[in-house]
């Protein structure tokens, strides 16, 4: 079965980075962060911008389950 959320994980940062949606925000080393595989690529997000990314999917989704 097709998963449009299988790209998507928790995963923990092995080193402190900046999160890909806003270089403001910074993961610590030993946080969670929300993982998405891009292709070969993987991006990672701070927990704030991982709610808004996952309501906003969510939001996506019920949209298109309405259209159903
Ligand atoms: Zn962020």
């Amino acid at each position: 079965m097709k998963s449009i959320v299988k790209n998507v994980s928790w995963d923990v940062a092995l080193q402190s980075h900046k999160c890909k949606r806003n270089i403001k925000h910074t993961i610590a080393k030993g946080d969670r962060r929300l993982k998405v595989k891009e292709g070969r690529n993987e991006s990672h997000y701070c927990m704030q911008c991982a709610e808004t990314i996952l309501k906003n999917g969510l939001s996506k989704v019920n949209t298109l389950i309405g259209d159903i």
